[in-house]
């Protein structure tokens, strides 16, 4: 396909799992394999055995493009988990407190699951909803070799879950990273195969054919979806914080989506100062439009991510980080 044959190459993107190893662990290891740090070098230039750290997000660390892990034993003991460094962006700017209750409402197969569950120190609890039983059955697999002891899949539409059921009446934070169109999705095939997983129970896949197929009614089928399912978590009693994310560059399901939905209601606003660090903000095209995050993939070295913060209005204060 077209997006395929124009790739940008990204450097290899690892989020260090701080429920296994810590980030001066890690290193030391990699080291010990024969890496070297490497601080100057352009991250798609990246040759060789090195690594560097990433600017914005403690516990990820880059390495070059074609580097091979799926023997590496960081990999397989958990210590490490391939992720691109946007989609860890959705746990880090939720950042629930230890022992919060969550819901990760589109969970499978559990990256940003086991991310928000490290960021809470294995503590408290996260709802891990998806309606695919396979894809949960691998979130289940996945989540138990990065060592969460919070989660509780539950196989489901998340839009049919009852707000009012007594499991979900101390949720305070939902993560919500709904089916998109992947068309931020770049890089070599080799890139698009997740690592952590056999390449038949890989995310990507569905995400590489969905944006070869995107339709402007197959985009705005998925904006109807991605609005109704945010508006959903708004429902739930306690809830204070909702971030949502894509890996769409479609203005559809990103800026507009979100202006829908603040259109929508009055009890929910944008995070003001979610992950200020990061300076490539939406598209201007609503008031605060600075309030929402972008990233693309030529500059900023991850795939092409939308994320927004939302917080409720009572408990509206600046966000860490
Ligand atoms: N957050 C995941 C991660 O980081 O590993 C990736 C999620 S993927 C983009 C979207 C997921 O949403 C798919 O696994 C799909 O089965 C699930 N899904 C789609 N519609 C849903 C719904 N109504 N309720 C629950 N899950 C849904």
């Amino acid at each position: 396909p077209e997006h395929i044959r124009n790739a940008i190459v990204l450097p290899r993107w690892v989020r260090v799992n701080t429920l296994v190893a810590s980030v001066d662990k890690v290193i030391a290891k990699l080291l010990e394999m024969g890496y070297a740090e490497d601080t100057d070098t352009e991250p798609s230039q990246l040759k060789g055995k090195t690594f560097q750290r990433d600017k914005h997000i403690p516990e990820m660390l880059l390495l070059p493009s074609n580097v091979d892990l799926h023997a590496n034993p960081l990999l397989l003991n958990g210590s490490i988990i391939i992720q691109d460094k946007a989609s860890c962006f959705p746990a880090y700017v939720l950042n629930a407190p230890r022992n919060s209750v969550c819901i990760d409402a589109c969970a499978a197969p559990g990256n940003k699951t086991s991310h928000l569950s490290a960021v809470m120190g294995n503590t408290g609890k996260i709802f891990a909803f998806d309606m695919d039983k396979r894809r949960l059955t691998i979130l289940q697999k996945m989540t138990k070799r990065a060592g969460c002891k919070n989660i509780e899949p539950v196989l489901g539409d998340f839009l049919e879950v009852k707000v009012t059921d007594s499991r979900y009446k101390d949720v305070e934070y939902i993560l919500l990273d709904p089916s998109c169109s992947g068309s931020g999705i770049v890089g070599r095939m080799d890139h698009l195969i997740d690592q952590n997983t056999s390449a038949a129970e890989n995310e990507s896949e569905e995400d590489v054919s969905a944006a070869a197929a995107a339709s402007e009614a197959r985009v705005a089928a998925l904006a109807d979806f991605q609005a109704k399912a945010i508006l959903h978590g708004f429902q739930f009693p306690r809830v204070k914080k909702v971030v949502y994310s894509t890996c769409s560059k479609h203005r559809e399901e990103n800026e507009d989506v979100v202006q829908n939905v603040l259109a929508a209601q009055t009890e929910f606003v944008l995070a003001p100062n979610a992950f200020p660090q990061w300076t490539r903000r939406g598209l201007p095209l609503f008031d605060e439009a600075d309030r929402v995050i972008r990233t693309e993939p030529s500059e900023d070295h991850c795939i092409g991510f939308f994320v927004a913060l939302f917080e409720r209005r009572s408990s509206a204060q600046p966000t860490a980080p």
